[in-house]
């Protein structure tokens, strides 16, 4: 599971200097060098004629400054694919791509800056009244010079649960997963709820299940775009368990014996059922 490393500071007051660590973004692709994958600091990207169009400092870790840098984008028509173009050696893509590729606390890192560079990126007018934008220097917040309205990055909750019957697992498929891929159930909160009101509601709502003895697990922040997944084990309660098609295109009760295909290992979705079946192991 990704976390933030410790000893990770933020900080809003960094320069991007030379010996400062760069996580460098075109839109949501981060750009690293194919033979040294991994956050280093500004210098290379600057020997190699990149030039920053927006920064944004997130904070110090082992004595490095580490900040956000966004790259011009290219011009695309609507719906159309960027065309990334950078010097030999730099690849841009996705961070989905670059699990398991880049170390830990890089990743973790740039799972911060996504994020950062894309409110940035969304919040430059203001909502109401569509004056540009001024950045705070002292907060990570955006503010309207006309009518003061103030905008903090947007974190938008969602819940995660694993349902579990004695030894059964309840896993679903979501409408996007990959073939064979099963996982957790997962929903996003409603204005108004709480936390524990998502998890019976998008329960219900998705395998027409109810439960009981929610446990909280732990949270996780998922930059696809700006999701906290906040996971819990559950007890089945009662319900004839059955997939919501607009939901989900499958759901079903799995032992240890046979589980299908689970997501990958730096998910909390992972970790919630690694920790399901460890503890099925011990009893
Ligand atoms: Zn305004």
């Amino acid at each position: 599971m990704i976390i933030t490393p410790d000893g990770f500071e933020i900080a809003i007051d960094l320069a991007l200097d030379d010996d400062a660590i760069a996580h460098v973004f075109v839109r949501d692709s981060l750009v690293q060098f194919g033979d040294s994958p991994g956050a280093l600091p500004w210098r290379f990207y600057r020997e190699q004629g990149l030039v920053p169009q927006r920064v944004h400092a997130l904070g110090r870790h082992d004595g490095r400054s580490h900040l956000a840098v966004a790259l011009a984008e290219p011009p695309a028509a609507a719906g159309e694919r960027m065309r990334i173009d950078l010097p030999q050696g730099l690849t841009a893509a996705g961070l989905r791509n670059w699990f398991g590729v880049i170390d830990d606390v890089s990743l973790a890192i740039a799972m911060r800056a996504v994020q950062v560079l894309e409110w940035d990126r969304t919040h430059r007018f203001c909502g109401a009244c569509g004056t540009p934008t001024h950045q705070d220097p002292n907060e990570r917040a955006k503010r309207c010079p006309s009518c003061g309205l103030t905008v903090y990055p947007r974190i938008s909750p969602a819940m995660m649960v694993l349902v579990t019957r004695g030894r059964e697992l309840l896993l679903g498929r979501g409408l996007n997963f990959p073939p064979g891929r099963y996982s957790a159930l997962a929903g996003f909160m409603e204005a108004g709820e709480t936390i524990e009101d998502t998890v019976h509601r998008e329960v219900h709502e998705e395998v027409n299940v109810r439960i009981k003895n929610l446990r909280y697990f732990g949270s996780q922040s998922w930059p696809f775009p700006n999701s906290l997944m906040i996971a819990f084990h559950a007890e089945y309660d009662g319900g004839d368990m059955q997939a919501n098609p607009t939901e989900l295109a499958d759901a079903q009760w799995f032992t240890p014996e046979d589980l299908p295909s689970l997501p990958p290992s730096m998910s909390i979705s992972r970790a919630l059922i690694e920790a399901r079946l460890a503890e099925l192991r011990a009893s």
